[in-house]
């Protein structure tokens, strides 16, 4: 390996530390692509031959220290085989790290993911920085796979296992105090101090990271497989193994392998190199790269707002301006009357509480969360969102008497549902302002914003509220403004199918199982419930008229008897202690066909879509899916999925059911371009 070492960068301090930093040239982020470690490989090379005092590898990014491995390079790799030569080489020079005869440090600053954390776990010390934007973690599981350079190995010798297995298997990174308490990093250093922290260790070689007693314990043949099967069963409420294998593995290479680590570090490389290979792994690849897509849309400096007003206290206003606050707006919140704002209030402490550390950053965030009946933030806010009641009458009024105290420039956006935003410009003397920033419930969990352009807002609008949405850390999706935009309208024909099915006699247990089955998150009776089945028969009597929609009957007497789901204890299923009391012994039916039934209504709404230009292209469809309703994302989306059935087979399955079923299953144009 003699590449040229363009990436790295060397330098030998006074005291004969040798200090390694990664700033990859042309890109603002640190990868551990092939290239990268080839050249790290002869650097190594160079440290045998002419021995330091210590290595210290550092990030010469501003921000972070290294993302992980460079996942286009998974897609290039047509064979386990390929897999595994590429893994060997990884695997081979982390453990020459390993055992260089100095001592070797990870300055970790930013976030450390993946490779990079695993290249930390090589070292023999690793320091992180104590502040808010240190992650260290090792979320290879959400791309399908797991450790895979020693990861596994060493983050299991050194951590407690109930600690190092549920980093691992939730994928969840850590702050550098976390880190630091469960054993992965040694210390956690303010940045005037993180420096000189990396330099003692490497000189004074302190005592390293050894398996706390309690995890040696859980370590112990019997306990591990024991501790192994707990686990398997809590995955599998999450995450089924047919779908979801890589949290499997990671527990199937722990508890047969610990303790032989020459044996464990081949067992994950195999295991990876089998996971890599198949459509799962370039599936959820692929929602990775469309994340980062929609991440990357707009231009987050064109527009920095401080201030948001938010009109409407209910279920979505309340919970959009707790959201705003917590992510360090300055936020007003304005309703008819002071009553109806307490609601909001409570559900802001709950969200601050769950999300928020410390009591001092708490009282901050509520602070940032002004009360305002009398609507005085509007002159100052830089984004005035209206989310009250779906009224054309009452936003007409709102907007009249808003827009003359709204700042020049400033964002006017509604969180409408269903009105179309053409007839609520009407009310306005600059129609060209508004635009929807459509948000989904609840707030705090979903991470799509819809964001409604018509035909009259202004471009300068539009981009606008794409940076505010991520300034406020949700993905924007920009949609054209039509009955239900992207998110809705493809949801719905998918449960009134599954309200149809019930109407037809089939159990709700055996709907959602087929949905389920399939990948979806939550079978889709158990949605409507979760939702609301008020919101739904609105939705989808909002929706009928463009449509053709019928509300199916049995959806209607629940909603007539105020059976409205979760809420109110009864909907499809009854309710305990927020649970769905489900019967296992129902007749489940044809599961085929009732899966089927749920996946082509779903499908074929978004190739409608996408014959309609709702969104510009396919990828940004199978994003909105996958982020707005939780799309089995193994599966990339449902165009990604389409294809890689192929396109001719549903079609003609579709046309069956058309025969079978009825007219909706009649297969959409936009099926024709995709074909292509
Ligand atoms: P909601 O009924 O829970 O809340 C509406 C709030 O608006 C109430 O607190 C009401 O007092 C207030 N309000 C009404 N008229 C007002 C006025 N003139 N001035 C100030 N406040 C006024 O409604 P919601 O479910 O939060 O829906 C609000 C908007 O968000 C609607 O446009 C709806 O289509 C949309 N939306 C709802 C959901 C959902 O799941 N509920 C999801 C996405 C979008």
């Amino acid at each position: 390996m003699s590449n040229p070492v363009t990436d790295w960068h060397s330098h030998c301090d006074d005291d004969g530390i040798l200090w390694l930093t990664l700033d990859l040239q042309d890109a603002d982020t640190n990868v551990l692509s092939v290239s990268v470690l080839e050249q790290l490989d002869s650097l190594i090379d160079q440290v045998n031959s002419n021995l330091p005092k210590a290595v210290i590898f550092r990030s010469g990014k501003a921000k972070g220290f290294i993302a992980g491995a460079d996942v286009k390079e998974f897609l290039d790799l047509n064979s386990t085989q390929e897999a595994l030569i590429m893994i060997k080489r990884g695997q081979t020079l982390f453990a020459r790290i390993a055992a260089l005869s100095c001592p070797t440090v990870a300055l970790i600053e930013g976030f450390c993911m993946g490779g990079g954390t695993e290249l930390a776990l090589a070292c023999d010390y690793r320091v992180a920085l104590d502040d808010a934007s240190t992650r260290i973690g090792l979320p290879e599981v959400k791309l399908g796979i797991h450790p895979a350079y020693g990861g596994l190995v060493r983050a299991t010798a050194i951590i407690n296992p109930l600690k190092s297995l549920e980093m691992m298997l939730s994928g969840r990174s850590l702050t550098a105090r976390a880190a630091r308490a469960i054993g992965l990093v040694d210390a956690a250093q303010p940045e005037r101090q993180i420096e000189r922290a990396a330099r003692g260790m490497a000189l004074s070689r302190p005592a390293k990271q050894k398996m706390p007693l309690l995890g040696q314990v859980l370590s112990l043949p019997g306990v591990r497989n024991l501790l192994a099967g707990f686990m398997k069963r809590q995955v599998a409420k999450k995450a089924p193994r047919q779908h979801y294998p890589a949290p499997y593995a990671i527990l199937d290479v722990w508890a047969s392998y610990y303790g032989n680590s020459k044996r464990m570090l081949e067992e994950e490389a195999n295991s990876v190199a089998r996971l890599i290979q198949g459509d799962k792994v370039r599936s959820l690849v692929r929602v990775f790269f469309l994340q980062t897509r929609l991440k990357g849309l707009g231009d987050k400096k064109s527009f920095t707002p401080r201030h948001v007003h938010v009109i409407g206290a209910g279920t979505m206003g309340g919970d959009i301006a707790a959201w705003c606050a917590l992510r360090g707006f300055n936020v007003t919140l304005q309703d008819r009357e002071a009553k109806y704002l307490s609601n909001a209030f409570k559900r802001a402490h709950q969200l601050y509480a769950k999300r928020l550390k410390t009591t001092p950053e708490r009282n901050a965030a509520l602070d940032r969360l002004i009360p305002d009946v009398g609507g005085d933030g509007v002159s100052r806010a830089d984004v005035v969102i209206e989310a009250i009641f779906e009224d054309v009458e009452a936003k007409h009024a709102i907007y009249k008497d808003v827009e003359p105290r709204m700042k020049p420039g400033a964002v006017l956006a509604t969180n409408t549902s269903s009105i179309p935003l053409e007839t609520l410009a009407t009310a306005l003397q600059e129609p060209d302002r508004l635009v929807g920033i459509h948000f989904f419930n609840p707030v705090a969990m979903m991470p799509l914003v819809e964001i409604v352009k018509t035909a009259s807002s202004s471009e300068q609008t539009i981009q606008h509220a794409i940076a505010f949405t991520q300034h406020i850390g949700k993905l924007p999706l920009p949609v054209k403004s039509s009955p239900g935009f992207l998110v809705n309208r493809i949801l719905m024909p998918y449960l009134v199918e599954a309200f149809t099915l019930y109407d037809e006699g089939v159990a709700p247990e055996a709907i959602d199982k087929a949905a389920t089955d399939f990948g979806m998150p939550m079978g889709p009776v158990e949605l409507a419930d979760t939702v609301g089945l008020d919101i739904c028969r609105s939705v989808a009597q909002n929706l009928s008229a463009a449509y053709g929609i019928e509300v199916p009957a049995g959806l209607n007497k629940f909603v007539d008897s105020k059976k409205l789901g979760k809420k109110s204890g009864r909907g499809f299923y009854e309710y305990k202690k927020g649970r769905p009391v489900k019967d296992k012994d129902v007749d489940m039916g044809d599961q085929k066909v009732i899966q089927n039934r749920l996946v082509f209504r779903f499908l074929n709404e978004a190739a409608a879509c996408l014959d309609e230009e709702i969104v510009d292209d396919k990828d940004l469809l199978d994003a909105g899916v996958i982020f707005g309703t939780g799309f089995a994302p193994f599966r990339g989306g449902p165009m990604n999925h389409s294809l890689r059935e192929g396109v001719e087979t549903i079609v003609a399955m579709m046309a069956d059911y058309e025969s079978r079923f009825g007219e909706r299953f009649h297969p959409a144009a936009g099926w024709k371009g995709l074909s292509e």
